[in-house]
């Protein structure tokens, strides 16, 4: 696993102080409300789980997954909800958890989603953000960092469905999904 990895970008203990962060402004930003919180399922599953026990607020956890890269690693610009949430978001304030914003694609899909079920408010928190590929006009609320325009697995980010145990960032050796 270690030995596909070309470079690590970001260690576990980098990770940690900027997810640590990112609760912290939040928690200060939703002070009295009472947040429902979606993780875009797989790759964001476990930026989700450290960024809640930042939040020092009341929330609730729903999941939704949509579809993915398969394995290639753009974006084909068909998005369909594969896991649907089970909490209604009709007149609640909620917050996207996604872990990457690359093309928008995906995000834009889900906020229209949202919009139309008639949610209170929509934010997004992103732990990272690939402006420079960015198609469709979209910023994300909060983000942890800003990312080269290169393909990364970690923390809960896949290439075919692997590497997402490992605790740090990396970039993945081209090799690895080139043949
Ligand atoms: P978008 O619709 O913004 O193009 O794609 C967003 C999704 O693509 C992310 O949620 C993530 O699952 C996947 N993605 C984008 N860039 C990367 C990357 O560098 N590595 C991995 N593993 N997935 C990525």
């Amino acid at each position: 696993m270690h030995k596909d990895i070309q470079e690590i970008l970001f260690t576990e203990e980098e990770i940690q102080l900027k997810v640590k962060e990112l609760g912290k402004q939040i928690t200060a930003d939703y002070a009295g409300r009472n947040l429902l919180v979606i993780c875009v399922l797989k790759g964001a599953f476990i930026f989700m789980a450290d960024l809640v026990k930042a939040m020092d607020i009341p929330l609730e956890i729903d999941f939704m997954a949509v579809s993915s890269y398969g394995v290639t690693t753009k974006s084909s610009g068909v998005v369909k909800i594969i896991k649907d949430l089970d909490i209604p978001v009709e007149g609640r304030d909620v917050m996207i958890v996604e872990d990457i914003i690359d093309s928008g694609l995906t995000l834009s899909y889900l906020i229209d989603v949202l919009e139309r079920r008639n949610a209170l408010s929509i934010a997004v928190v992103t732990l990272f953000d690939k402006p420079a590929r960015r198609t469709v006009d979209l910023e994300p609320d909060y983000k942890g960092y800003t990312l080269p325009d290169a393909f990364v697995v970690g923390y809960g980010l896949d290439y075919a469905e692997k590497y997402r145990n490992l605790p740090y960032i990396g970039i993945l050796k081209e090799k690895v999904y080139s043949n």
